[in-house]
């Protein structure tokens, strides 16, 4: 490992079969700090060549990996997750650097996937067949728990640590290969520094590779190639469907995580300080980029006031700024194209009739000419059909929307074609449970707000939010087979 691994490390190639090696291409892209404007990396521009040879690596040490016993693969994954601890300092330097990660984004992130990976450790002890009685006399049935083979690793860039961890270290623990392809805005925390960490560890050569390069060029290779059997892809709605369609027709696993439009349900008698915490936290950390963000907060008519002025207050008094400054709370949007995008919903919101209560534009930063930091933006009287509201924003920007009953509340929060989380305060518990049994998410939250993850419970989206489970057992079924072998005791008894 480089000894500091956010300036001096020459990140300009790709990881295959455990060697460093350049695209087929020649070319690079470059990786642009969103605080800065700088340049801080280039990454390779890979090819559908090098593709192949990262899946023809990873199907070559598949089998013997997966006959490695238990122990070993355990043992593997936690030297892993002794390196990232290890180099924690300087991941969260380059979460700064690469994707605008303020220190609380980069604690987090160290910290989920920390947390992945030991649960990930647990796996190989865990993984077990079983035996299942027959109707047949003389029959005995072993059921074998075994990998699926290689599995296709693709992440986004807005929690890159984490969201290629919570594949790549329980595919690895339960004896797959892996190619992971991570997104070009976050080529280095959601891909080669993987390479770099399992290079700290006795991993055999081409159980991990990496390919960088773009979507565009490379991603239908990678979502279709022959040698793949599970495509763990996470990213936006409309990339999945195209890629579980490959996936589909290729007739690998797809397991995928989608876009979210989550409400943070509000209602008459809930403690409105404490749903304004966690709204804070749900609207506002890592820029509102997390796909588990709250997108509405729709709060009802008798605490709307209180709530938007209060929500108003805390939002305006936000420290925004560069990802390098420790006491950043609000840092940039990842690039120029999300930022336009986000301040385009605000502007449309209001000229549908909602009004800015505080935000709406970008704020300056000491020489950056053309800053991506966001303000805090809170927009009041807003309905679900406005552009802020029906889109996923994935930025700092909280639209509140007012309603009269409970009813009217769940139908709003229902009104989307995603389902991934959610969260309600309501007063009670039981009365948030209630709430929170009738929205449509895979995941809902009471008396908090819906950023959560915990790598021993399983996660999930319904509807365009996704298709399959996440997380220890429920991932480790998406990750494994079961095989059939009977045994024939004695002679059978043929009708013919
Ligand atoms: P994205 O544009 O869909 O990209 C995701 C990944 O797919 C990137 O690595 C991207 O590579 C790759 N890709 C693009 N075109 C491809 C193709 N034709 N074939 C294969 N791969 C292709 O998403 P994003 O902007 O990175 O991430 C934000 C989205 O992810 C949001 O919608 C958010 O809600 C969602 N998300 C969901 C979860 C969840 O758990 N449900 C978690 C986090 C994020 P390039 O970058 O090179 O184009």
């Amino acid at each position: 490992m480089v000894d500091d691994i956010a300036t001096d490390a020459d990140w300009n190639a790709l990881y295959i079969d455990g060697e460093w090696t350049e695209s087929e291409s020649g070319e690079s892209i470059a990786v642009e700090d969103p605080s800065t404007r700088e340049t801080v990396a280039h990454v390779p521009r890979g090819t559908e060549a090098d593709v192949d040879a990262a899946y023809e690596a990873a199907a070559e040490a598949q089998q013997s990996w997966a006959e490695a016993p238990p122990a070993r693969r355990q043992e593997v994954v936690e030297q892993f997750l002794q390196a990232l601890n290890e180099y924690e300092d300087e991941i969260i330097d380059l979460l700064a650097h690469e994707v605008g990660g303020s220190r609380i984004m980069g604690e987090t992130s160290i910290q989920i996937a920390s947390d992945h990976a030991s649960e990930a450790a647990t796996l190989p002890r865990r993984m077990r067949g079983e035996h299942v009685a027959s109707n047949i006399p003389g029959k005995e049935n072993i059921v074998q728990k075994n990998p699926k083979g290689v599995v296709t690793v693709i992440s986004p860039w807005n929690f890159p640590l984490n969201l290629s961890m919570r594949a790549v270290a329980p595919a690895v623990a339960a004896g797959n290969a892996v190619v992971l392809k991570p997104s070009t805005n976050s080529p280095i925390t959601g891909g080669l520094l993987f390479a770099k960490l399992f290079e700290e560890t006795d991993l055999p050569e081409g159980v991990v590779n990496v390919v960088t390069g773009r979507g565009s060029e490379i991603g239908d290779r990678v979502a279709g190639h022959p040698e793949s059997d599970v495509v763990a892809f996470t990213g936006s709605t409309e990339v999945g469907k195209r890629v579980s369609g490959i996936a589909g027709e290729n007739l690998a696993v797809p397991a995928m995580e989608l876009g979210g439009n989550n409400a943070h349900v509000v209602t008459e008698g809930a403690d409105v300080d404490r749903a304004v915490d966690a709204a804070v936290f749900g609207s506002f950390v890592h820029q509102g980029q997390v796909c588990i963000s709250i997108n509405r907060h729709i709060v009802h008519e008798s605490v709307y006031d209180e709530y938007v002025e209060k929500l108003t207050e805390r939002a305006a008094e936000l420290p925004v700024g560069s990802a390098h400054e420790d006491d950043t709370v609000v840092g940039p949007i990842i690039d120029e194209s999300q930022r336009d995008e986000m301040l385009g919903y605000v502007e449309e919101t209001v000229a549908a009739g909602a009004t800015l209560e505080t935000g709406g534009s970008t704020a300056d930063l000491d020489g950056v000419d053309d800053s991506l930091v966001v303000q805090p933006t809170v927009l009041s009287g807003v309905t679900n059909d406005m552009a802020a509201a029906c889109n996923e924003h994935f930025g700092p920007i909280a639209p509140v929307i007012p309603f009269s009953d409970v009813d009217e509340a769940v139908e709003l929060a229902n009104a989307t074609e995603y389902g991934l989380s959610g969260s309600v305060h309501a007063g009670d518990l039981a009365t948030g449970k209630e709430i929170a049994l009738r929205m449509e998410t895979g995941n809902v939250h009471v008396n908090d707000q819906p950023i959560n993850d915990e790598a021993h419970v399983p996660f999930s989206g319904i509807g365009a939010s996704g298709v399959g489970t996440y997380n220890s057992d429920a991932f480790l079924d998406e990750i494994t087979e079961d095989k059939w072998i009977s045994l024939q005791h004695e002679p059978r008894d043929y009708p013919l």
